[in-house]
């Protein structure tokens, strides 16, 4: 996207803001919409919280994020504040109001997480939640259960008084007595057999992976359904030992990118398509959990596998043929089970070994089959996988390259050539889909092509 004269600026503002994800949502979703605008974390000191939301406004700023530790203090500075916001008594997000001469407060971490269970049709309505943690984000979660309409919510904390603090002003909000606080370890009193719970400490948090908040497993075998607030790593111990006594668990990326989602749609006034949702979620996951691979696709003889090992070398990165992992699965050649088997079936094993790739496989470079990308299925994991290349070569060069080889099943019978031009028409614009980068292989030249993998590749 040019910047230019009519760029809108976005800002996040917080204290520390280097490690935020915000950016990579916003400035892709612009990208991918063709908005012309730009977000930019700000380092905002509490002293100057107030001055910089004023001189935000005064530059023109369209709208700005709020993260720790100002989602409290910045309701002072806002000329407006939306019910729920005030309710929680955090403010994430500030949207510009001309007539009223600044910011409109809102807290889209409460929304982001209520798009997120509707979305994985989880219904609170007259369920009984349990929350764990009474922090900052436990306050969200609670209003949206009442909002959502569970019956009981109980809010269970280390420290007791906090949650006392919260049930009170949530059940004053509410005009209800369902919000009702407990002590961490008086969980046991807890007599419902069926509850929903929110994992809303920050216990089990990336490093310390191995850590949960309750270990005892009676407890989850009343779990329905388990989120976690944390979301690196993608499955938390606490998710493990919900889905071991049969629950369904999530975390919850999606309640970071929905609330991100419905802060761009207030300041911009669109609808984010699904679409353009679920590719940045593909991107958001590649970052959040570092996968730092590169997924080469292409017609056969494009030079997936000679560049591909040239690049892995170059970078001290592990190389994958995804043909030779399911030769080796399948204890046959590729002919042998296109033959005994059918094209179906070789598919259905390239999403299976996508799927285990998408969640092992690291530092590493996957040369895939010509076909994989053509199940959409595949296409996705793909994406998720790592940053995508399409190399890619005239049918004539393609025909050189593969004319010898009697290993190819697409290719046997007559006119080869014919075939070729054929299924590269056929199958460019997928490839073109699934591609972060296109790469130009014509010129056989080895260093150069590996130089442009290495420069547009790595994450
Ligand atoms: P916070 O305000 O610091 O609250 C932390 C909570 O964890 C408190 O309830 C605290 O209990 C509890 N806790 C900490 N150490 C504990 C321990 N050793 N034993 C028992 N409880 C302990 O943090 P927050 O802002 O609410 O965030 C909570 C979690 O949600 C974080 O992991 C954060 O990453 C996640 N989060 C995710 C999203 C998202 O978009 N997915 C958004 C916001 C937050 P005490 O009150 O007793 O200290």
């Amino acid at each position: 996207m040019e910047i230019n004269g009519h760029t809108r600026l976005i800002g996040l503002i917080g204290n520390p803001v280097e490690h935020t994800l915000s950016p990579v949502i916003h400035n892709n979703i612009s990208k991918r919409m063709g908005i012309n605008s730009v977000y930019v974390p700000f380092q905002v000191e509490t002293e100057g919280l107030q001055d910089a939301v004023k001189g935000a406004y005064e530059l023109n700023v369209l709208g700005m994020n709020v993260t720790v530790p100002h989602k409290n203090d910045v309701m002072e500075s806002v000329v407006a504040i939306d019910d729920a916001a005030n309710a929680i008594g955090a403010v994430n997000t500030l949207v510009r109001v001309e007539e009223l001469h600044g910011y409109k407060g809102y807290n889209t971490d409460m929304l982001g997480l209520q798009r997120q269970i509707r979305e994985d049709d989880v219904s609170l309505r007259d369920e009984t939640v349990v929350i764990l943690g009474a922090g900052g984000a436990a306050k969200a979660v609670v209003y949206m259960c009442l909002l959502e309409g569970a019956k009981r919510i109980y809010l269970l904390n280390r420290t007791l008084p906090k949650a006392k603090e919260i049930a009170k002003g949530m059940n004053e909000a509410f005009a209800t007595d369902a919000v009702v606080p407990m002590e961490l370890k008086s969980y046991t009193q807890i007599e419902e057999d069926k509850v929903i719970v929110f994992q809303a400490t920050s216990i089990g948090l990336s490093p310390n992976v191995e850590q949960v908040v309750l270990e005892d497993k009676a407890f989850y075998k009343k779990v329905t359904v388990g989120v976690d607030l944390i979301y690196n790593p993608a499955e938390t111990k606490f998710m493990q030992l919900v889905e071991e006594a049969g629950g369904k668990a999530y975390n919850a990326l999606k309640m970071l990118l929905y609330q991100a989602v419905i802060a761009y749609e207030l300041w911009h006034d669109v609808k984010v398509p699904k679409d353009i949702i679920d590719e940045v979620y593909v991107e958001l996951k590649r970052r959040v959990y570092k996968k730092d691979n590169i997924v080469l696709v292409g017609f056969m003889g494009s030079g997936k596998t000679t560049f591909g090992k040239a690049c892995a070398k170059s970078l001290s990165m592990e190389f994958l043929d995804a043909d030779e992992y399911i030769v080796k699965r399948a204890g046959k050649s590729i002919p042998k089970i296109f033959e005994e088997d059918g094209e179906e079936a070789f598919r259905t094993l390239e999403t299976q070994i996508l799927q285990e790739f998408s969640k092992n496989l690291c530092n590493t470079v996957l040369a895939t089959g010509g076909g994989m990308p053509l199940r959409k299925e595949n296409a996705r994991l793909l994406r998720e996988i790592g940053r995508v290349g399409y190399l890619t070569a005239t049918p004539k060069e393609i025909y050189e390259r593969v004319k010898e080889d009697t290993n190819r099943p697409l290719l046997q019978g007559e006119n080869p050539f014919g075939k070729i031009c054929d299924m590269m028409k056929q199958r460019k614009p997928i490839y073109e889909q699934v591609a972060d980068v296109i790469i130009d292989t014509n010129s056989n030249d080895m260093e150069a092509i590996v130089e442009d993998m290495k420069v547009h590749l790595r994450l």
